[in-house]
């Protein structure tokens, strides 16, 4: 996508996320005074020195020196750039990003999703011309004419060039139907049509817009399903066939069912089971279970009962789990897909059998434990081992508890053994939260509880004994950025924002370090503390003169002097202690 993300988008992006939302879908945060800490995700530790202030929007870990806003972290996180963070944001927040510049954005959106439209309205139309196989076939599958209708299926039944013709008569764009799949060239130029000689069916954005298509053979010839290929419109990963349709019907039910096939998802719908969402021919992603999340909390993986089915259900934890959801799972039984199930037994019976899916690390649990023998005790290592694997992206604390105590009964060991064994392959002992030796031996410099106080209060940076201190800043960075917020207060935290993603990794992580330094020293101070403050950095700045002065005196061997020195410092460092307990 060319053009710059609109600054009302980002305007937008930031009312709806929070440092505080993005950061624990990966990390656990504890509060620690004013700020969250956790376990830093950028380098191993066990002793968490990773924090977040929520209240200015950023992170930092004393540890790696990791530090930025929400952005940011998601771009260091995934490894991505600004752009594909601020969008897989919006993408996860329900915020449409908007662009501006470099050459009507929306304008090329909008003729792939009219060429796609086109697309479908024209196939719809040959699917309803007399004697085609497609009608033949729906009939067979027991899809109805209302149906058909309802979503627009359609049949590519008007030879290897019926669409292309049509959409050159009609004068649209070829290049869009081309990016968007529909057409495509051949080697020797010719332009022809994808999905000639199959059942077709649209795949629609929530909105309602036409994204892409999959088209089936009518006799079961390989490939059995074909699908648009990826273009800036279709996207794979974050698209759920159906989920238009449903969405309403899964708000009602509070619950949605997930499966694999557009024909499983047809028939549910028609049986009158409408809470249903399908995947367009691939695993489910932490993407579609965020949009899913947007309607419900309660997924259940409906997936053929097949090995495959079963093994794509247990392939969709990771990706849940990160997406912040638990899924239930349910096979129907004698390696059934949905669609035969409700064929044979009736949509009643699969109503009442559905009540008895089960979560899905619970069914990881049960199946594993049928694999081992688990009277050998090679084989009880392995399956603790296997399910160990699944029951680490559990972070529900009482969920994962519960499981515990599953596993621990399946091998006749006790809860806490499980504990403890998950707690050492997983390498992450949390400690208690409070303050610890390594925070113990941080300091605050005058520069960074200058810049933090500044930020918390962009009002007082008017204030003549404000710009006095801001004058003796001696670290360049820092002192540009005070200098920024002295001549315009950040009341909206534009500054901030701006010069975290816009000055590089260096910047941002000095900025956060004040940030978050200045909350943890001054855990509760309010803007007329500003003296105090001020106090405070003039005496941590006559320290910091008195540090470079004893170690010129022990290179000089002065003894006297220096143990004098040692005195003041002493003296320096009580007051200091004193002004910190008055704030
Ligand atoms: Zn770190």
């Amino acid at each position: 996508m060319n053009g710059r993300i609109s600054r009302k988008t980002l305007e937008e992006l930031r009312l709806r996320a929070s440092i505080v939302d993005v950061v624990s879908e990966y990390v656990e945060l504890r509060r620690a005074g004013s700020s969250l800490r956790g376990l830093c995700p950028f380098h191993r530790e066990k002793t968490p020195s990773f924090f977040v202030s929520s209240e200015k929007g950023v992170f930092h870990c004393f540890g790696c020196g990791a530090g930025g806003d929400f952005i940011s972290f998601v771009m260091q996180y995934k490894k991505v750039d600004y752009r594909e963070a601020v969008e897989e944001l919006c993408e996860r927040t329900g915020v449409e990003v908007i662009y501006e510049g470099g050459g009507g954005e929306a304008d090329v959106l909008k003729r792939l999703f009219d060429v796609n439209r086109f697309g479908a309205d024209y196939y719809h139309k040959v699917l309803f011309q007399k004697g085609n196989p497609a009608r033949t076939y729906l009939k067979k599958r027991g899809i109805e004419e209302d149906t058909a209708r309802s979503l627009t299926i359609g049949y590519g039944g008007g030879g290897r060039r019926g669409l292309a013709r049509e959409i050159k008569v009609e004068g649209l764009d070829v290049e869009a139907a081309i990016e968007c799949g529909l057409l495509f060239q051949r080697r020797n130029g010719e332009v022809v049509d994808r999905f000639s000689g199959r059942l077709i069916f649209p795949i629609f954005t929530t909105a309602g817009k036409i994204a892409g298509f999959a088209g089936r053979s009518l006799d079961d010839s390989e490939p059995k399903y074909i699908n648009s290929s990826e273009s800036r419109i279709y996207k794979k990963k974050n698209l759920l066939y159906g989920l238009n349709f449903s969405g309403k019907f899964v708000r009602e039910e509070g619950r949605v069912y997930v499966v694999e096939g557009y024909m499983d998802w047809i028939i549910m719908w028609q049986a009158g089971i409408k809470n249903v969402v399908a995947t367009c021919g691939t695993a489910m992603t932490s993407n579609h279970f965020r949009a899913l999340k947007k309607v419900t909390d309660k997924v259940i993986l409906l997936f053929d009962g097949d090995m495959a089915g079963r093994k794509a259900a247990v392939r969709s934890m990771e990706p849940a789990y990160e997406a912040g959801i638990s899924p239930l799972v349910f096979f129907p039984p004698k390696k059934r897909d949905p669609d035969d199930w409700i064929r044979e037994v009736g949509v009643e019976s699969v109503k009442d059998a559905l009540g008895g899916a089960k979560l899905l690390m619970e069914y990881i649990i049960d199946a594993a434990a049928k694999k081992f023998d688990l009277n050998s005790i090679s084989q009880r290592l392995d399956y603790l081992k296997l399910v160990g694997k699944y029951l680490k992206n559990v972070r529900d604390p009482v969920e994962k508890e519960m499981f515990v105590q599953e596993i621990a009964a399946k091998l006749n060991l006790t809860a806490d053994d499980i504990r403890k064994w998950t707690a050492k392959q997983e390498g992450d002992v949390i400690a208690a939260p409070g303050i610890d030796s390594a925070e113990k031996a941080l300091k605050i410099k005058p520069e960074e509880a200058m810049v933090g106080f500044l930020l918390k209060h962009p009002r007082c940076a008017a204030r003549e004994d404000v710009k006095m201190a801001i004058s003796a800043i001696e670290d360049t960075e820092l002192a540009e950025i005070a200098s920024k917020l002295t001549n315009e207060p950040d009341e909206s935290g534009t500054i901030l924002e701006s010069s975290i993603n816009r000055e590089g990794e260096k910047l941002a992580s000095k900025l956060s370090k004040a940030v978050l330094l200045y909350e943890q020293f001054f855990p509760e101070e309010k803007e007329g503390d500003l003296e105090k403050i001020l106090g405070f950095i003039a005496l941590r700045r006559k320290e910091d003169e008195l540090a470079r002065i004893i170690s010129a005196f022990k290179e000089e061997g002065d003894r006297a002097k220096r143990e004098e020195m040692l005195r003041l410092q002493m003296k320096l460092k009580k007051d200091i202690e004193e002004t910190r307990k008055n704030l």
